[in-house]
């Protein structure tokens, strides 16, 4: 990109001038900021034309992953370091009076995703693209991210996050690679001589679909992939509204709202079901105009269709893209003229499914008559290949019949996306071991009866290059310079270290490096909130979504607890421990919002006490996302991973704090499992139920909120205390009292409280034994490499996708 440092400066000036227009001297931190990227993007833009065309000279396959979320997190830091320029940049600017991380400060976020399934989808960007392997992202250029989220009062609320309103430096608009997709209308067949018929749709809306293109940048290997989102706009020109709307201005500008409403905002929650029209209106549409631009250019380069699958791979990111798979069949028989049984054969070849979560709430199932009406066409296909599966089950499993409602994809006047999803490609995924066994075993068991080579396990990871070669510097140098820096190419080297853990030294600069990290988050926080936080005390950290699963209610049960205890027990004693949480609710989740005030409730009353304060601190950072997750993680010392057994699919989260160097404490759950086979029993910190014993009183009951609450005192006592006027105003925390008792507690926190009270214990302990803790942190990182998202890539392209890399 630069030879040199000098070079930099020397085009960084020119280019300022020439973009903006007035001396360097006169510059904003924004002119600067926009002028880096534009150099960044110039040099990105020559790769990512070479990476296309060689694709394309070598008839790669290529995979498209389809994804309604991606949460990307800012671009310029991790560009910089993929072009290797990133030492140079700093300097240089440094020298024009500039420090790089103020500038990417100005870079807007784009958080088109709501939590770990969309970041999962960056991360897998990143890895596909570092390894060299073709694939590309394809899904919707929302208007506004997830919500902005203020606290105040101790209350959630929300602000539009309108993050394209000063541009997007990384995006190209593609005008002339739109998509018109159409919608609602009706459907007839004419027959056609022999026994055939051609299919008519005469739509009642059509909606034009605008790509962007976002270069997705390999780390030094000169290849650039490609994200595709879509926008939606009006297909009409001008004069076409013109004539069509006759002066009618308040009717035509109505027009183009409805339309543009398709690509305006992400929905705000990924675990329930939201039953909106629009949301499938979403789906449809990126989809449609994805399929046809991929097969667009694949019919350029004159392969026949029949071949389709040895071309290309589509992956479905969860149920939302499932859709794909009755489009795909469309385009084949209705556009292409293909028999059923072949386009059904050619379809299953390309499309292949994950599964994200268990919780039945989140399973899409969509009223038939909703979609008939949208999607008419899709709906008679849909039908037709449920006609054609449950004819096939009956053939070959007669003893399914029992069963049919529950496999087939058309039952109780809904279609069943996730059923489709497995019926219709040739892979069904789940994201961590036990979550594949729990799917296999549980929600999918008929399935995997009939298909069993069909289900296969994946486990998640995370890209160890933005997460900690990117927001962890030093941390990252530091592990270089004990065993050399080969992890940065093969994460699982990081194992080399193992033999280091008791090393002293390293023991003692790893602690300092925390300290560091602390004392900047220290700082972020007194800014953000006012909170004084001592930076030696143990941070202790639970950051993700908002979600009674993922029990933040447990944490802030056990905070409450130590408040009693330092409060009345004069013996009572602790290591000084900063409590801090990070999590948006979904904005219609009113339990989750009440978690939040009283977590904020919590921190009012404690922070201010001298009696408490100086052992406890509790600190809410309000608009947890990307760029806050990437100064967190190498801040904490404890990772909090609490959710209850078996409802959590995998967890990224966790994976991020391990690799910084922070124990978990955690639940045998999701990939804490795998966690704990890695690093071993000693190096972590497990309590409460296991998945099975959940599982054992969802089936067979037996669990009494009432018995844990009467049994425990102390608990009684925090219980009580949400609403009896002692702490909080009566009646307070009515919600979060009646979802322990009324509701009989779902998530059996009461159950795990004890059980996490003690690890807690084993914690502070162990927190003032700094050879045995940090001998922890160093075996935590040394196993961490598994959890890189360069492994699970790999698992993907070998066995899901047959995809290979390439080299430039
Ligand atoms: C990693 C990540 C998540 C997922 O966290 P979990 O603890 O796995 O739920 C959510 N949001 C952001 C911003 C993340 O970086």
């Amino acid at each position: 990109m630069f030879k040199d440092k000098e070079k930099f400066k020397e085009r960084f000036t020119e280019r300022f001038v020439s973009m903006h227009g007035k001396a360097i001297t006169e510059a904003t931190e924004n002119d600067i900021y926009q002028t880096l990227a534009y150099l960044v993007r110039e040099t990105v833009t020559t790769d990512w034309l070479r990476t296309k065309e060689t694709y394309i000279h070598k008839k790669s396959k290529q995979v498209y992953y389809f994804s309604l979320e991606f949460l990307l997190g800012r671009f310029l830091h991790n560009n910089l370091l993929s072009l290797d320029v990133l030492k140079d940049v700093e300097r240089g600017l440094d020298e024009l009076g500039y420090q790089l991380s103020d500038l990417t400060e100005e870079e807007p976020e784009p958080g088109l995703g709501n939590g770990g399934l969309g970041r999962l989808a960056a991360c897998f960007l990143d890895s596909l693209a570092a390894l060299g392997l073709p694939g590309h992202g394809n899904g919707i250029r929302y208007q506004y991210g997830l919500f902005k989220q203020k606290i105040i009062d101790g209350y959630q609320v929300e602000l539009p996050d309108n993050w394209l309103k000063n541009g997007n430096m990384w995006e190209i608009r593609r005008s002339d690679k739109a998509v018109d997709v159409p919608f609602g209308g009706h459907v007839w067949l004419e027959e056609v001589g022999d026994g055939g018929y051609r299919v008519h749709h005469e739509p009642a809306e059509i909606v034009r679909a605008v790509p962007y293109d976002m270069p997705i940048v390999g780390y030094q290997n000169k290849v650039v992939n490609n994200l595709r989102l879509w926008s939606a706009e009006s297909p009409l020109d001008d004069d076409e509204l013109l004539s069509q709307y006759r002066g009618n201005y308040k009717d035509l500008l109505a027009h183009k709202q409805s339309i543009q409403t398709i690509s305006e905002f992400l929905y705000p929650d990924d675990t329930t079901y939201e039953g909106k029209e629009l949301r499938l209106k979403q789906q449809y549409f990126f989809v449609s105009a994805g399929l046809r631009s991929i097969l667009t250019s694949f019919k350029k380069r004159n392969h026949s269709l029949k071949q389709l699958g040895n071309h290309i791979a589509i992956h479905i990111n969860d149920t939302h893209p499932v859709v794909a798979i009755p489009e795909l069949m469309r385009i084949l028989i209705d556009e292409e003229g293909f028999g059923w049984e072949e386009a059904w054969r050619i379809t299953k070849s390309v499309m292949s499914f994950t599964n994200h979560t268990l919780l039945s709430e989140a399973l899409e199932r969509w009223p038939i008559d909703l979609f008939r009406r949208l999607l008419p066409r899709i709906y008679l296909i849909i039908e037709e290949i449920n006609r054609r599966f449950c004819k096939d089950v009956l053939a070959n499993y007669p003893h399914m019949e029992a069963h049919m409602r529950d496999i087939a994809i058309i039952a109780d006047d809904r279609i069943n996306m996730a059923n489709l999803a497995v019926v219709g490609t040739h892979s069904t995924n789940g994201v961590a071991q036990i979550h594949t066994e729990i799917l296999k075993q549980r929600e999918m068991r008929l399935f995997y009866e009939m298909f069993p080579l069909r289900f296969n396990n994946k486990t998640n990871g995370i890209t160890h290059r933005r997460w900690f070669l990117s927001s962890n510097p030093a941390l990252a140098n530091r592990v270089t310079e004990a065993i050399g820096d080969s992890w940065i190419q093969h994460p699982s080297d990081l194992q080399k270290l193992t033999k280091w853990a008791e090393d002293s030294a390293l023991q003692k600069d790893i602690a300092e490096i925390k300290l560091q990290r602390k004392e900047e988050l220290a700082l972020l926080i007194e800014k953000e909130t006012g909170i004084v936080v001592d930076p030696t005390s143990i941070f202790d950290v639970q950051v993700k979504r908002l979600h009674a699963y993922k029990r933040q209610l447990l944490n802030a049960l056990h905070i409450h607890s130590l408040y009693y205890r330092l409060k009345e027990d004069r013996s009572f004693t602790m290591t000084p421990r900063t409590f801090i949480f990070g999590a948006k609710a979904a904005p219609g989740y009113h339990y989750a919002k009440e978690v939040i005030r009283y977590i904020n409730a919590l921190a009012r009353l404690i922070n201010q006490d001298p009696d408490v304060s100086p052992y406890l601190k509790v600190v809410f950072l309000e608009n947890y996302r990307v760029s806050l997750a990437e100064k967190i993680f190498p801040a904490s010392d404890v990772s909090e991973q609490i959710s209850t057994a078996s409802y959590e699919a995998s967890g990224t989260g966790n994976m991020k704090f391990m690799m910084n160097g922070a124990l978990t404490i955690g639940t045998l759950d999701g990939a804490n499992i795998e966690i704990r086979d890695e690093v071993g029993d000693a190096n972590i910190f497990i309590f409460g139920l296991t998945p099975q014993e959940v599982m054992n009183y969802k089936q067979y009951g037996g669990y009494s909120a009432y018995d844990q609450y009467s049994a425990q005192p102390e608990l009684r006592r925090i219980i009580d205390s949400l609403v009896d006027g002692t702490l909080f105003a009566p009646g307070e925390f009515q919600a979060i009292y009646d979802s322990l008792l009324t509701y009989n507690d779902e998530y059996l926190i009461l159950k795990d409280f004890m059980s996490y009270q003690q690890a807690q214990e084993r914690i502070d302990r162990m927190y003032q034994q700094p050879e045995e803790w940090y001998k922890r942190v160093i075996l935590n990182i040394a196993r961490s490499g598994v959890f890189s998202s360069d492994r699970t890539i790999k698992e993907y392209a070998n066995a899901i996708w047959n995809i290979k890399p390439i080299q430039l």
